[in-house]
C-alpha cells in the first residue's frame, strides 16, 4: 500500500516521491524499492510518523521553564519519552509520550497549569515526510513555527514584512560580537602583516544579515606590500633595518608579497588562524574557488568566517547595498521576505560553494533591479547614482568605475508611494513575465540589455557589457547562462552564472505561483478564522504549499527547446547578433532546420506531400511579402536564414556563414529590415510518417555499433552520425510497423516568457498507444539532438 503511494508512474518510467528520484523501468524499480536508501527512508518515515502521533505541541509556559519541569508535569498523562524545547527563548516545546493514547488523555484535559501559567496544549501538525527535510535542524522548524505564529497575529502584510526583518536581523549583541572578532583578527594579523587591514563585507554589514550568516572578511595587504618594499630598500642600503621585517620569526621574511600567489598568501593566513587566534578551528583553504578563500569557524562565538584577499570590489559592492538600503527603507523588508521565500522554495542558499542555486547577493541584485524598473522608480540606476556623486566620492577599483554617493541623503527620495504588500506582489509579477534566457539584467543601466549584444565577438561583447563605464576593463565577455545578471561594477561578471536551467525554471515557476497567490484574498487579508494568511502561506515549503495542479500531459503532447546562448557556435552567435530584435525568428529558423534534420535524416521519417510542398514556407512567404530586399549580407539571403521554406523537406541547401557583424550603415538598414521580418515569425507545420520503431532497443544497437567503430562513446543524442546509423540499423533489421502519421506544429515564444520553441504533436490515430511511446522517446531525444546540431558550426552550415 505504502509503496503505491510513493511510486508515481511517469510518461517515461517511474518517480519515487520518497527518495525523489526517477527510475527508468520496472526492473530498476524493483531494485530501488529493495535498496538501502528506500528502506532506510521508509523506516525513518514510520519513526517520524510515530513520533508525531505520540507527541503534543506545548506553549504558554514561562521562559525559564526547564525540560525536566515539563517532563514532570506531563508524566501524569503517561510515560514521557522526550521533551524538545525551543532553546532560544523557551517559548515552545514538543512533548513526546510513549503511546498515542497518552496524547489523547493530555488533549482531553481542558486546562493545563504550570508554575501559575495556563499552558496551551495542541496536537502536532501533520507534515508530509520529505527527503529534503532530512538533517534539517529541528530548531529551524521550531523557529519558523514561531515566526509563522507571530505573522498570523499581525494585522497586515506590511506589518508581517516588518516582523520578518525583526525576527531575522542581527541584533546589537550579535553585531558587537562580530566587531570584537574583527578587532581580534586585526590585532593578530597586524603582528604578521604590518599595516594590513581587516575589512568586513557581505551580509554581516550590508544591512541584510540574519542571525546565522557568515562573517566575510577582506584582508587588505596593499599597505603591507608597500611596507615590505620600503623595508627591502632600506635593508639593501643598510639603513634603518625594519625589525618587523628582518627578524627571524617574521612572516614577511618568508614571503615576498609582491610576487607570491594568492594561494601562497592564504596558506599563511590559514596558518596564523590555526596557531594564533584563540577559539578558531576548522580552518580550510579553498584554492579552486573563483576567489581563493580561507574558511574558519569560531567555537565559542558559534560563527563561520571567510577571509579573502584581492577582493576590494566586494567591499565596494557591500557599500552599494548599504547605500540602497539607506535610500529607500522598503528595500530591507523586501529583501528579507524574498530571501526567506527563495530559501523555503529551495531556489537560493547553496549549502557549500557555488551550487546551482541563486546566492543571496544575486538575489538582492534582482530585487534592486526590479525596484529600478517600478513606475515611478523606487531606486535609481547605478549610472544615475554615479552622476549624483561629488568629486571626492569618485572611486575606481581595478579600472572599474565604482562611483556612487557615500550618503543616502545625496539621492532625492523616490516619488513611488506603493506599500510593501504591493511591491512584493509586483516582484513576483515582474519576474513571472521575464524572458531570462534572452535577457541580460543590468543594474548599471537599470534595464534589460538584449542578449544579442552579448553574442557578438568576444571583444564587442565586452564593449557592450562595459559601454556605460568610462574606463572599460578589457577582459572576457560575461559567461552567459539560463539567467544573466551583470554585477553593477564588474560588468563582465554574471553573478548568476552558476545557475543551471532547472533552477532558473523553478525560480520562474515559483514566481508564477507566488504571483497567483498574491492575487488572492488569502494574501491580502488577515483570516478571521485564525487560518494562515499573507506571508505565511507564501513561505510554505513546496510540500506544504499544496499539490501543484496536474497538467494534463496525456492530452498535450509538447516538447520545448529552450534558447541557450551558451551552446551556440561563434558563426551562429554572430548571425543572431546581427539580426537584433529579429534574432528570435532567425533562431527559430535554425531550430526548425535542426528539428527537420532530426526527423528526416536521423529518425528516417518520411515527409508527407503536404510538408514537401507548402507548410514550411510560411515564415519565408511572410518575409517575402514584407520586403523585397532581404539580404542579410552580401552572400546570404533571408531565405537561407529562414526555416526550410519553399524547399522540399529535408533537401539541404548550403548556408553561407557571415564573417562577423558589420557596423556599416548598409548593414544597419538590413538589420532593421530583419527586425521587422523576423520578430514575429509564423508557426511552422510538418506532417511525417514513421514506419519503424526507431526508439525501441536503441541503446543496445548504439552500443553494438560503437563496439565495431572507432568513434568514441558519446551520450545518446551527442552525435548526429552515430544516431543516423543507429536508426538505419533498426530500419534494416527490425520489422516495419503500420505507418504512424503525425503532425508537428512549431512556434517560437519569448519576450514576456522564456524564449523557446514549442513543438506540439498530433498523431492522426494512436489506438495502440504506439505513438505515445515514440513521443516519450522524442521528449528527451529531440531537444538533445537539436541542441547538438545547433551547437556545431559545421552542422549549422549544412543545415539549410
Ligand atoms: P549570506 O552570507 O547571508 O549568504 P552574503 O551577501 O554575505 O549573504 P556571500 O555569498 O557570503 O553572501 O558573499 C559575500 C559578498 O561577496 C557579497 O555580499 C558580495 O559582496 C560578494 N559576492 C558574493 N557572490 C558574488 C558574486 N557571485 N559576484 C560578485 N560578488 C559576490
Ligand atoms: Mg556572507
Amino acid at each position: 500500500m505504502e509503496l503505491d503511494k510513493d511510486i508515481q508512474t511517469k510518461q517515461r518510467g517511474f518517480h519515487c516521491n520518497l527518495c525523489n528520484v526517477n527510475i527508468p523501468n520496472k526492473p530498476s524499480l524493483e531494485d530501488h524499492v529493495k535498496g538501502k536508501k528506500h528502506q532506510h527512508l521508509l523506516r525513518l518515515r514510520a519513526q517520524r510518523k510515530a513520533q508525531e502521533e505520540n507527541s503534543v505541541f506545548v506553549s504558554g509556559f514561562k521562559p525559564d521553564t526547564s525540560q525536566t519541569d515539563l517532563k514532570e508535569y506531563f508524566t501524569q498523562f503517561g510515560p514521557v519519552v522526550d521533551v524538545i524545547m525551543d532553546k532560544d527563548k523557551g517559548v515552545y516545546a514538543i512533548v513526546e509520550f510513549s503511546e498515542p493514547k497518552n496524547v489523547q488523555t493530555a488533549l482531553e484535559q481542558l486546562q493545563h497549569q504550570l508554575n501559575g501559567l495556563q499552558l496551551r496544549v495542541k496536537p502536532r501538525e501533520r507534515k508530509d515526510f520529505k527527503l529534503s527535510s532530512r538533517g534539517k535542524p529541528q530548531n529551524t522548524q521550531i523557529s519558523l513555527d514561531k515566526l509563522n505564529h507571530q505573522l498570523c497575529k499581525a494585522t497586515s502584510v506590511n506589518e508581517q514584512m516588518e516582523k520578518v526583518v525583526e525576527f531575522f536581523e542581527l541584533n546589537d549583541h550579535e553585531k558587537k560580537v562580530r566587531d570584537l572578532l574583527v578587532q581580534l583578527l586585526q590585532e593578530v594579523f597586524t603582528e604578521f602583516f604590518p599595516d594590513c587591514q581587516i575589512l568586513p563585507f557581505g551580509s554581516s554589514v550590508n544591512t541584510f544579515g540574519i542571525h546565522s550568516c557568515d562573517l566575510d572578511l577582506f584582508l587588505e595587504l596593499e599597505n603591507t606590500k608597500a611596507f615590505q618594499a620600503r623595508a627591502k630598500t632600506t635593508g639593501l642600503t643598510g639603513e634603518n633595518q625594519s625589525e618587523d621585517c628582518q627578524s627571524e620569526d617574521s612572516i614577511l621574511s618568508d614571503i615576498d608579497l609582491s610576487t607570491a600567489t594568492p594561494v601562497e598568501i592564504l596558506e599563511l593566513v590559514a596558518a596564523i588562524l590555526r596557531k594564533c587566534v584563540p577559539g578558531v578551528h576548522k580552518v580550510q583553504t579553498l584554492s579552486t574557488a573563483r576567489l581563493p578563500v580561507v574558511k574558519f569557524s569560531h567555537r565559542e562565538l558559534n560563527l563561520q568566517g571567510d577571509i579573502t584577499i584581492n577582493n576590494r570590489l566586494a567591499v565596494r559592492n557591500t557599500r552599494f547595498l548599504q547605500l540602497c538600503s539607506g535610500i529607500d527603507s522598503r528595500l530591507r523588508p523586501l529583501v528579507y521576505a524574498i530571501r526567506l521565500w527563495a530559501k523555503q522554495k529551495q531556489l537560493a542558499g547553496n549549502l557549500s560553494g557555488p551550487g546551482p542555486l541563486l546566492n543571496n547577493y544575486a538575489l538582492t541584485l534582482l530585487v534592486i533591479f526590479y525596484l529600478q524598473n517600478r513606475d515611478p522608480l523606487v531606486l535609481p540606476t547605478v549610472n544615475q547614482l554615479k552622476d549624483m556623486a561629488c568629486e571626492e566620492e569618485e572611486c575606481v577599483i581595478e579600472e572599474r568605475d565604482c562611483t556612487f554617493p557615500s550618503q543616502p541623503f545625496s539621492v532625492p527620495p523616490s516619488k513611488n508611494t506603493e506599500d510593501l504588500c504591493t511591491l512584493l506582489f509586483g516582484f513576483f509579477t515582474f519576474y513571472s513575465q521575464f524572458d531570462f534566457p534572452a535577457s541580460v539584467v543590468s543594474l548599471r543601466d537599470g534595464r534589460v540589455l538584449p542578449i544579442t549584444d552579448f553574442l557578438r565577438s568576444d571583444e564587442e561583447a565586452v564593449n557592450a557589457a562595459e559601454a556605460s563605464s568610462p574606463k572599460p576593463k578589457r577582459s572576457s565577455a560575461p559567461k552567459l547562462g539560463p539567467m544573466n545578471v551583470l554585477d553593477p561594477f564588474e560588468q563582465n561578471h554574471n553573478v548568476a552564472g552558476n545557475l543551471n536551467e532547472r533552477t532558473q525554471k523553478n525560480f520562474k515557476r515559483e514566481c508564477c505561483d507566488a504571483e497567483k497567490y498574491c492575487r488572492s484574498l488569502q494574501y491580502q487579508r488577515k483570516s478571521a478564522k485564525g487560518k494562515s494568511w499573507g506571508l505565511v502561506r507564501l513561505f510554505a515549503p513546496p510540500s506544504e504549499a499544496g499539490p501543484r495542479p496536474k497538467v494534463e500531459t496525456e492530452k498535450i503532447m509538447e516538447v520545448g527547446i529552450s534558447f541557450k546562448a551558451a551552446i551556440l557556435p561563434e558563426p551562429l552567435r554572430a548571425q543572431l547578433a546581427l539580426a537584433g530584435k529579429g534574432f528570435r525568428g532567425l533562431w527559430f529558423a535554425k531550430v526548425c532546420s535542426a528539428v527537420q534534420m532530426v526527423f528526416q535524416d536521423i529518425l528516417k521519417c518520411s515527409p508527407s506531400e503536404e510538408t514537401r510542398t507548402a507548410d514550411l514556407s510560411q515564415s519565408l512567404d511572410k518575409a517575402n511579402r514584407d520586403g523585397n530586399e532581404m539580404e542579410v549580407n552580401n552572400n546570404q539571403s533571408l531565405e537561407d536564414a529562414a526555416p526550410q521554406a519553399k524547399s522540399e523537406a529535408g533537401k539541404k541547401r548550403p548556408l553561407i556563414m557571415e564573417e562577423g557583424p558589420s557596423t556599416s550603415t548598409a548593414t544597419q538598414a538590413k538589420r532593421q529590415k530583419l527586425d521587422v521580418d523576423m520578430e514575429h515569425p509564423e508557426p511552422v507545420h510538418w506532417t511525417w510518417t514513421q514506419r519503424n520503431c526507431v526508439w525501441a532497443g536503441r541503446r543496445k544497437v548504439r552500443r553494438d555499433l560503437l563496439k565495431t567503430s572507432d568513434e568514441t562513446s558519446k551520450p545518446e543524442g551527442g552525435c548526429v552520425d552515430i544516431e543516423s546509423r543507429v536508426t538505419q540499423s533498426i530500419v534494416e533489421n527490425e520489422e516495419k510497423i503500420p505507418g504512424l502519421l503525425f503532425k508537428v506544429d512549431a512556434e517560437v515564444v519569448g519576450g514576456n516568457e522564456n524564449t523557446m520553441v514549442v513543438l506540439r504533436f498530433h498523431p492522426s490515430h494512436d489506438t495502440a498507444g504506439i505513438f505515445q511511446d515514440f513521443f516519450h522517446f522524442l521528449e528527451s531525444f529531440l531537444p538533445k539532438m537539436a541542441e547538438t546540431i545547433l551547437g556545431r558550426a559545421e552542422d549549422v552550415t549544412e543545415m539549410s
